[in-house]
């Protein structure tokens, strides 16, 4: 099997597997139970570990939280923020192409009481800035906004959209879940308030996340989503997952950012066009994460497409989102059509794909197209110039 599908999950990188191995055998002390070894040495892998994310994030260890990953954590943030803040107002901002556990939660608020505007993105998923600006008031209590999406890998301008926020006084929480891991994240240099990411994205466990909140001078409150002990602080209750919050550190820290992943992507997408008709990369170019390509093949769909690739992993949708026939709401948003949005796949690299994979996938994907094409009266008629 070729897997392309590391948008979805990763596979566990093998440093990552070594050094879990310890915390799920011999050493299964309880973090909090620290009045004897087996629970100090368990204690110890996880504050060690915080201290490696935080290195590795440019924060304090007192910055990083552990939760069982960015769907947690989102529903921690939005819900949180909410309850903490609802004197100051009820408003929330986001986008049309955030992550469907963003937009499920903002429609939970919503009935709560909450007005979520949603921001429109262009064609190549683009926010408008001075909208953002135009729509922070008084009654603003978070903006949420993605770092890269997990269908097409366009980036949202960090560095721009923390500015205004902190000039507007506004909290900003950032998933960066698709972009932590792929792209170094420095975050003295990008005043982000709040960020999220999970494990299981780069080479590390599933069930593990990591919640970044800065600590300022006006301390940002979030109600805590788990009760229970006084586990970090009281924030996030439940025994530590010490093998799981292990890996997490682990992956970050073996992560090689000088080797770059878009050389082998770039090498993808210049391939396919080159041996494909009529078969296109949303917002080609435009600031992507490295490792991902959403392609439209016209008049092929996406579905029919991956029945005839069985040994490749590629997606035709979020894979939060599978078994939704609906077309991609992310490719929606960005102006596309239902039909193109159907005939779109996301390809998503690692650090562990290579080049004659790229070459079979290319040869497969041309062979699987051709005979799809061939056999369907809707892309002669287009050829022909007769489609109404
Ligand atoms: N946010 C983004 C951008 C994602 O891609 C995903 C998962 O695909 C999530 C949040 C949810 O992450 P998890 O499933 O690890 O909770």
């Amino acid at each position: 099997m070729i897997y392309l599908d590391n948008n979805a999950t990763t596979y566990i990188a093998d440093e990552v597997f070594e050094a879990i191995l310890p915390y799920l055998k011999g050493e299964y002390g309880n973090a909090s139970s620290i009045q004897h070894k087996k629970g100090r040495a368990a204690s110890h892998a996880v504050e060690y570990a915080r201290t490696v994310i935080a290195d590795q994030l440019n924060a304090k260890p007192k910055e990083v939280l552990f939760t069982s990953g960015s769907t947690e954590s989102i529903n921690m943030v939005l819900k949180g923020v909410f309850e903490q803040y609802h004197l100051k107002g009820n408003h929330i901002i986001t986008c049309e192409t955030e992550h469907k556990a963003v937009l499920s939660i903002c429609a939970y608020l919503e009935k709560k009481g909450a007005t979520v505007t949603y921001l429109p993105v262009d064609k190549n998923g683009q926010i408008d800035l001075q909208l953002l600006r135009s729509n922070i008031s008084k009654h603003t209590i978070l903006v949420c906004l993605m770092a890269a999406n997990n269908e097409t890998g366009v980036i949202h301008p960090l560095e721009a959209i923390a500015e205004i926020c902190q000039e507007k006084d506004t909290l900003f929480f950032c998933d960066a879940t698709q972009y932590i891991g792929k792209e170094k994240l420095d975050l003295q240099r990008i005043p982000i308030d709040i960020m999220c990411f999970s494990g299981h994205k780069l080479h590390g466990p599933k069930g593990i996340g990591a919640l970044f909140i800065r600590r300022k001078s006006k301390p940002i409150q979030i109600a805590p989503l788990v009760h229970g002990g006084n586990q970090e602080n009281g924030l996030r209750g439940g025994t530590y997952n010490v093998s799981g919050i292990v890996g997490l550190a682990k992956a970050l820290e073996i992560i090689d950012y000088s080797t770059p992943l878009n050389e082998l992507r770039n090498y993808f997408e210049e391939t396919l066009m080159a041996h494909i008709e009529e078969c296109t990369i949303h917002a080609i170019q435009f600031p992507r994460i490295h490792n991902t390509s959403n392609v439209l093949f016209k008049y092929v769909k996406g579905s029919e497409l991956m029945t005839k690739l069985p040994n490749v992993a590629l997606s035709s949708g979020s894979a939060c989102v599978s078994g939704n026939r609906d077309p991609s709401h992310v490719l929606k948003a960005m102006h596309r059509s239902d039909e193109d949005a159907y005939c779109s796949l996301r390809i998503s690299f690692s650090r562990y794909n290579t080049k004659a994979e790229v070459d079979t996938v290319v040869q497969e994907l041309t062979d699987a197209v051709t005979k799809i094409r061939d056999s369907s009266p809707i892309w002669q008629l287009y050829k022909s110039g007769n489609l109404g």
